[in-house]
C-alpha cells in the first residue's frame, strides 16, 4: 500500500519561512500562489515579458516579477508553465538564476524523468501534483478542503527536502485530502500511461469506433452519438461514485450482461498487446522523444492531428445535439479546436 500523508504529518512553518516563486499562472499556478498566499507563504508569481497572464494575477494582489528576477528572489520554485516549454525557460531563465540549498518543484516529473532539466549540485528536486485541475485545486482549498496530491522527491541535497515537500503539500491544501508518496519515475510512466491509453487516447477512440461502426451499419448518428458519447457521463459518474460494481448494480441486467459477455471480446488481449507497447514507449522515451521533437519543429505533427480529429463526424452531429440539452451551460460549447477555449 502507497504510503499517504496527512495535515499532522507536515509543518506548514518549513513552507512558510521561504520565499517561493510560481512560474506560471495558468491552470495550476494560479491555484498554487493563490493557495499558498492564503497559508501565510510569501509568494511571487514569474512570468514572461507580455504574458497575458500578468494582469490576473496582478487584479488577485500577487506580485508579478519576470521568470529570471523571481527565481533570484525565490529559495523555492514551482515550474508550472506547459511542460514542453519548460526545458526553455527554465536554461534561458532559471538556472543561472540558482542558487545553492534552492529546490526546484514539478507538479508533472516530465522534464526530469527524460532528462530535459538536469539541477546542478545543492539543488532539490521535489513534486507536488494536485490530481485535479487547477480550478478544483482552488476552489476545495477555498472551501476548507483539498485536492489529493502526489508528493515526491527526486533529489535531496539539502537533508530538508522532504519536510519541505510535504510543508508545501500541506499550504496548497493537499493533505487535507492526502499526499501519496511517490517516485518522479513513477508519476510520470503511470500519468502518461492514463491519458494514452485510458482516459483520453483509449476513451476518445473507442467512442468514435463505435459511433462508426454504428453509422456505418446505417444508424443514425444522432442516436449513435447517444448511445457511444453522451451516456459517458452518467456511467463514469457511477465509477466515481462506488467502483465498477456500482455502475454494474445501477444498470439493467440486460447491460449488465452485456458488459460481462461482450466487453471482454472488445477490449481482448489484442487490446492489453496494445497498451503494453504503448507503455513500453513511455519507458523508453520513444513517446517523449517523438512529442519534443515535434513541439521543437512547430509542432506539424501535433496540429495535423488535431485538425484530422476535429473533422470525425461525430464532433459535427454532437455539436447540433447539444443545442437539446438546455441545462448545458451557456458557452461551455465554445471552439476549443483553436485552443482559445478558457480552461
Ligand atoms: P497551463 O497551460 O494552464 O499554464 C501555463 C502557464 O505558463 C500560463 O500562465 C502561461 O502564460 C505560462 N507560460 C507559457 N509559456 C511561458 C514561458 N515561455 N515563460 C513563462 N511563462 C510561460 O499549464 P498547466 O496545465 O497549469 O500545467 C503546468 C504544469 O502542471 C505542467 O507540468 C502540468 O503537467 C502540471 N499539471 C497540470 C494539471 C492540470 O490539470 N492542468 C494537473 C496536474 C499537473
Ligand atoms: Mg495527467
Amino acid at each position: 500500500m502507497a504510503e499517504i500523508f496527512y495535515d499532522d504529518d507536515a509543518d506548514l512553518s518549513v513552507i512558510q519561512n521561504r520565499a517561493v516563486a510560481i512560474i506560471g499562472y495558468g491552470s495550476q499556478g494560479h491555484a498554487h500562489a493563490l493557495n499558498l498566499r492564503d497559508s501565510g507563504v510569501d509568494v511571487r508569481v514569474g512570468l514572461a515579458e507580455g504574458s497575458k497572464s500578468r494582469a490576473k494575477a496582478e487584479a488577485e494582489g500577487l506580485r508579478v516579477l519576470s521568470v529570471a528576477e523571481a527565481t533570484k528572489e525565490a529559495e523555492v520554485i514551482m515550474i508550472l508553465v506547459p511542460d514542453q516549454v519548460q526545458r526553455k525557460v527554465y536554461a534561458e531563465e532559471i538556472a543561472p538564476n540558482l542558487a545553492d540549498g534552492n529546490a526546484l518543484f514539478f507538479a508533472h516529473g516530465f522534464n526530469i524523468r527524460y532528462g530535459y532539466i538536469e539541477a546542478p549540485a545543492g539543488v532539490d528536486v521535489c513534486m507536488v501534483a494536485p490530481k485535479g485541475p487547477g480550478h478544483i485545486v482552488r476552489r476545495e482549498y477555498a472551501d476548507g478542503r483539498g485536492v489529493p496530491v502526489l508528493v515526491c522527491v527526486e533529489r535531496d541535497e539539502t537533508g530538508l527536502a522532504w519536510e519541505l515537500a510535504k510543508s508545501y503539500a500541506k499550504a496548497i491544501g493537499g493533505l487535507r485530502a492526502g499526499g501519496i508518496r511517490t517516485t518522479f519515475t513513477e508519476e510520470t510512466e503511470t500519468d502518461l500511461f492514463g491519458e494514452q491509453a485510458v482516459l483520453c487516447g483509449g476513451m476518445s477512440h473507442l467512442v468514435m469506433a463505435g459511433f462508426e461502426t454504428l453509422t456505418e451499419a446505417g444508424y443514425q448518428p444522432e442516436m449513435a452519438y447517444f448511445e457511444c458519447l453522451h451516456e459517458l457521463k452518467m456511467i463514469v459518474d457511477l465509477m466515481i461514485e462506488g467502483g465498477i460494481s456500482k455502475q454494474r448494480w445501477s444498470i439493467s441486467d440486460t447491460a449488465e450482461y452485456g458488459d460481462y459477455v461482450s466487453g471482454r471480446r472488445v477490449v481482448d488481449a489484442h487490446v492489453k498487446a496494445n497498451m503494453k507497447a504503448v507503455l513500453e514507449d513511455i519507458r523508453s522515451g520513444a513517446f517523449a522523444e517523438r512529442f519534443i521533437a515535434d513541439q521543437d519543429n512547430g509542432a506539424p505533427e501535433f496540429l495535423a492531428l488535431r485538425a484530422e480529429e476535429a473533422g470525425h463526424p461525430i464532433e459535427a452531429t454532437g455539436k447540433e445535439l447539444r443545442k437539446m440539452f438546455s441545462w448545458l451551460k451557456e458557452g461551455t460549447d465554445t471552439d476549443y479546436v483553436e485552443g482559445s477555449a478558457a480552461r
